[in-house]
């Protein structure tokens, strides 16, 4: 099976971009490939967008914003209603965009299915906000005759760029609640995959619900993205990506003008405790995905395994084990479990890390450490074992199938001290029944997101953020809604 096939029958035209309702020419004459990373091949050229183009785009969605009938004649219900009428639509295209995003971006096409419900799901979920946005009516505190009140309105046009790791979910988690918001969008998928996020344009398009300007795409990399967080008609940004990208767009965006950040998530190192009195063989599996889903490549990867002494010996035959049987088959085969790194880049950086694990840092390997597959951007589950916890692989943000077992501890107290110092603070997770761990755990580490006896399930009604160096604001639930707001204060003099 070969994207090629696919992309001729793509419903679009993928050299185009999506600007002011129509599918328009970059104003550059230069593309970019797009890669399978499961074998290498290019599979599609895209545009590459320019300064100009972004003009054109975030010029759209101000018009959209301050002229058209998306914020100034629709209803709330409107509103939701071409939400839902989109989220439908998803749903009836589904299985053309899951293949697409699979072999893309090399994803186990089982996985893009659970990404695909919840694309549908963050949707159908924000289009229930859209017609409950409520103000505040105060009894006046300063006179009788004095009428307060508060209005809550969109804050206006949001420039987001977006990571490659989740193309299609993570795009609704920034889209979805900005336009249940009422606001317009300029988007910029991660360059190595743009072409669910055309697909999503396209049925944008299709619904016929959504005004020209209302959402628009550009096309391209840094240069692209910073012209789009330096402009001065983007009101909010929305930014996935890494911390040194995400320091710079907060530069950049502070340098020119006042923007509202919306939410910057960032990287992560995110730990996983296992206290003796876990259910061991069932946590061993648990921690693996935790790890290697996504080949690694997620934000809140678990990468840091802290085991007690006590089951020290016991359990990394488990993990071992656990890692082992992982299934890596080419990514549309129904039982695949893990795919490829994303691109050549991500690959070669992911084997220097292993090189460091083995040769800085002096770890032990427990399992894996090689590319896999002998072709395209692929590398095996790889575990490392006896990792001091400052090791560079055990701090710093690989991407990649790398999991360390850290070097045993024996009171969680410490643990716990380690981690609240930690530079990233997205998320964690702990395995045990004791119920005095678990509350001690989860009261005092300072992390966005932390699972008991699991690692990794997220929702769109539970918000999702860091602390720290993983970034700030939050996306999904009533929190990421509320960040596409602002408030208003009307004050009526009655006498
Ligand atoms: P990246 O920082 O290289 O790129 C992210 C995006 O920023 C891309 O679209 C890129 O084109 C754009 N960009 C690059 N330079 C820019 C600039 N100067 N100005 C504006 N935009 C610019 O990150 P990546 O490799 O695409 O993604 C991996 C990173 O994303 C990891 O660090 C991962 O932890 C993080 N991530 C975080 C979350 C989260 O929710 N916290 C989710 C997914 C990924």
């Amino acid at each position: 099976m070969t994207l090629t096939s696919i992309v001729n029958k793509l419903p679009f035209d993928e050299k185009l971009t999506f600007i002011n309702g129509k599918w328009v020419a970059s104003s550059s004459a230069t593309t970019s490939k797009v890669e399978n990373p499961d074998t290498g091949e290019e599979i599609a050229t895209v545009a590459e967008c320019t300064a100009k183009d972004v003009e054109q785009a975030v010029q759209a969605a101000h018009t959209a914003f301050y002229d058209g009938p998306w914020v100034n004649e629709f209803s709330g219900a409107q509103r939701r209603d071409a939400l839902l009428a989109l989220a439908t639509a998803i749903e009836e295209h589904r299985s053309n965009i899951e293949l697409i995003e699979s072999i893309n971006t090399g994803k186990p096409i089982a996985d893009v299915r659970g990404e695909l419900d919840d694309t549908i799901d963050l949707f159908r979920h924000f289009a229930g906000y859209a017609d409950k946005v409520e103000g505040r009516h105060i009894s006046s505190q300063a006179s009788a005759n004095l009428q307060a009140y508060t209005t809550k309105e969109p804050v206006g046009v949001v420039g987001f760029i977006n990571a490659f790791n989740y193309p299609i979910c993570l795009l609704a988690w920034k889209v979805a609640p900005a336009l249940a918001a009422g606001c317009t969008v300029v988007f910029k998928p991660g360059p190595q995959t743009p072409l669910t996020t055309q697909y999503f344009a396209y049925l944008l398009e299709q619904t016929g619900l959504f005004p020209p300007g209302v959402f628009n795409v550009v096309l391209g990399g840094a240069e692209v993205g910073q012209a789009l967080v330096e402009h001065d008609l983007v009101d909010k940004v929305g930014f996935t990506g890494s911390v040194a990208t995400g320091k710079n767009v907060i530069r950049s965006t502070a340098s020119t003008h006042m923007v509202r950040m919306a939410s910057v998530e960032l990287g992560g190192k995110s730990p996983g405790v296992v206290m003796p009195d876990a259910d061991l063989d069932k946590t061993a599996r648990l921690v693996v995905m935790g790890c290697m889903s996504n080949a690694g490549m997620n934000c809140n990867a678990l990468t840091r395994l802290w085991v007690h002494r006590s089951i020290y010996d016991k359990f990394l035959p488990k993990i071992k084990a656990a890692a082992e049987a992982l299934k890596l088959d080419t990514p549309q085969l129904e039982d695949t479990e893990m795919g490829p790194l994303i691109d050549r880049r991500q690959y070669e950086r992911v084997l220097e890390y292993i090189r460091i694990g083995k040769e800085e840092d002096c770890a032990s390997v427990l399992t894996g450490g090689e590319p896999a597959l002998g072709r395209g951007f692929w590398i095996q589950p790889t575990v490392f074992y006896n990792v001091d916890p400052k090791a560079r692989i055990a701090t710093e943000e690989i991407f990649g199938p790398v999991l360390s077992v850290l070097q045993p501890f024996d009171n969680l107290d410490d643990v716990i001290e380690i981690e609240r110092k930690s530079e990233f603070g997205l998320a964690a997770s702990i395995f045990s029944h004791n119920h005095r761990d678990i509350t001690k755990f989860t009261r005092r580490l300072r992390c966005g997101t932390i699972w008991v006896n699991t690692h990794n399930p997220l929702y769109s009604f539970l918000p999702f953020g860091g602390f720290r160096n993983s970034g700030f604001g939050r996306e999904m639930g009533y929190e990421s809604f509320d960040g596409y707001l602002v408030s208003k204060a009307i004050i009526d003099d009655l006498s």
